[in-house]
């Protein structure tokens, strides 16, 4: 393809460059560029190949903060301009294939390709876009790059399928200071447009419900968008179900049951460009427990929970996910089964705001919050938790007092909780990301910890409030 020009050379990730305020009227247009690709390999080996550039009508993002100063994120990409060769453009996230390489799948040998999308504004002029990925030490390098003509034939400029109705859910103001969350529905018929729409309403409830959304709502437009799917519900391939819906949502992800995604990238895309966002929520019409969450990709939910005990789920669900995809958040859980192996590496420092391996406890990354003369690691009864949660997980759903057997176990985490030295205080507390031991979380309990509606830590929080301020400005 010769929207390749080959003949002007960018250095990649040239520094020198100036970090202060781009000026997005020079350098982009008031709509997206979309770079689509696929992301292949085996564990160890990537390569990423160009799938096309598609140009989208609306931009939602910052005008301001066109540089990602927070470095989060397994991946990042960079926009050059070609004729001045300045950076104007940069995003830290992260992907399935991200994730994807650290199962058995992966690790034995079985080549996957995933499609993937990076956007920005709409440039002006001739850019190089590059992707780097995290090394094993945790610092980037580049593994993608090319150089992008705006005004080129071979920009897909089709204007998307627009036959759906775009929903003011909550509108605060003009999307480039707010941030913009899109939700879809998947696997909701035509005729269940009705509880699509119930169910937008409860979980954007849910989510102005907690701390700090609650506090920051004003920051926040609300959009949905009635995509009507063939089939009701998503598929459940371990039960044997496939339906035809239409973001693709599935349960079983990396064959664990509850973890629900789509690699269906361009479908959703499609559908998403009709409005303006800058994060994608897909609700799943399900009654079965799952979702999931990439950071500044998208999440997922159920929506109903089987059982009355269990009506609390969903919301869980959403927010913690949001956690994820919005915040950069890791999970601070380690005693539930997961699909991945070695997720973090013990050597290295997670990039997550709120897992710390603890090399050096004297910088924790969340010094800040910790009173002195707090002990890291923080002590606390691992021991008597651990056993704690094995009953939980334990219990059997079709259990006829499984109700009773898990409020009381709620009930005797949260005595357990309260009785330790340092309940309510940052510390390091050993289980977080998936292991049990040298990884650690700042608090006894958060969101991004037990499956319960306990509020996001004080280290989550501020993680989600420099989110908010990044996008608002
Ligand atoms: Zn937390």
């Amino acid at each position: 393809m010769r929207i390749f020009l080959s003949t002007i050379l960018v250095t990649v990730f040239s520094f020198g460059i100036s970090l202060a305020d781009i000026d997005f009227d020079r350098f982009f247009l008031e709509k997206t560029m979309r770079v689509d690709y696929f992301h292949t390999g085996i564990q160890g080996k990537e390569v990423i190949s160009l799938d096309q550039v598609r140009e989208e009508p609306i931009w939602a993002g910052s005008r301001v903060n066109l540089i990602d100063t927070l470095n989060l994120g397994k991946y990042f990409f960079k926009v050059f301009d070609a004729k001045t060769n300045q950076m104007i453009y940069s995003r830290g996230f992260s992907s399935i294939y991200g994730e994807w390489e650290t199962t058995d799948e992966a690790a034995k040998g079985i080549w996957r390709t995933f499609s993937e999308s990076v956007r920005f504004p709409y440039p002006k002029g001739t850019v190089q876009l590059a992707i780097a990925v995290r090394d094993e030490g945790g610092y980037y390098k580049n593994i993608f790059s090319t150089v992008i003509d705006p005004n080129s034939h071979y920009v897909n400029r089709e204007p998307p399928t627009s036959d759906m109705s775009v929903i003011s859910v909550q509108k605060m103001g003009e999307p480039a200071k707010k941030v913009d969350l899109l939700i879809l529905g998947d696997g909701y018929t035509r005729d269940e447009m009705g509880q699509f729409r119930k169910d937008v309403e409860r979980f954007t409830k849910a989510l102005f419900d907690t701390s700090p959304f609650k506090e920051r709502k004003k920051d926040f437009n609300v959009w949905a968008i009635e995509v009507a799917s063939q089939d009701s519900g998503p598929d459940q391939p371990h039960l044997g179900i496939f339906r035809n819906t239409a973001l693709g949502c599935s349960y079983n992800t990396f064959d664990s049951p509850r973890y629900m995604l789509t690699y269906e990238n361009k479908a959703f895309r499609e559908i998403a460009a009709n409005a303006p966002y800058d994060q994608l929520f897909f609700i799943v019409n399900s009654n079965q427990y799952g979702g999931g969450g990439i950071f500044n990709l998208y999440s997922t939910t159920f929506t109903r929970a089987e059982k009355e005990v269990q009506s609390w789920w969903p919301d869980y669900v959403f927010v913690h996910e949001f956690g994820h995809s919005f915040g950069g958040l890791g999970d601070e859980y380690y005693s539930s089964s997961v699909a991945y192996t070695d997720f973090y590496s013990s050597k290295v420092e997670p990039w997550e705001s709120n897992v710390t391996a603890l090399h050096d406890p004297d910088n924790v990354k969340w010094k800040d919050l910790i009173e002195e003369g707090t002990p890291l690691p923080t002590p606390w009864d691992k021991a008597e938790y651990d056993e704690l949660d094995a009953e939980r997980r334990a219990l059997e759903t079709d259990d006829p007092d499984y109700g009773r057997k898990l409020t009381e176990i709620t009930v005797r985490r949260e005595e357990l909780f309260q009785k330790q030295k340092y309940f309510g205080k940052v510390g390091a507390f050993e289980g977080s990301g998936y292991v049990s031991e040298g990884m650690y979380r700042p608090s006894l309990d958060c969101r991004m910890f037990t499956k319960s509606l306990a509020e996001f830590c004080p280290v989550c929080r501020q993680a989600i409030e420099r989110m908010i301020d990044f996008y608002t400005e």
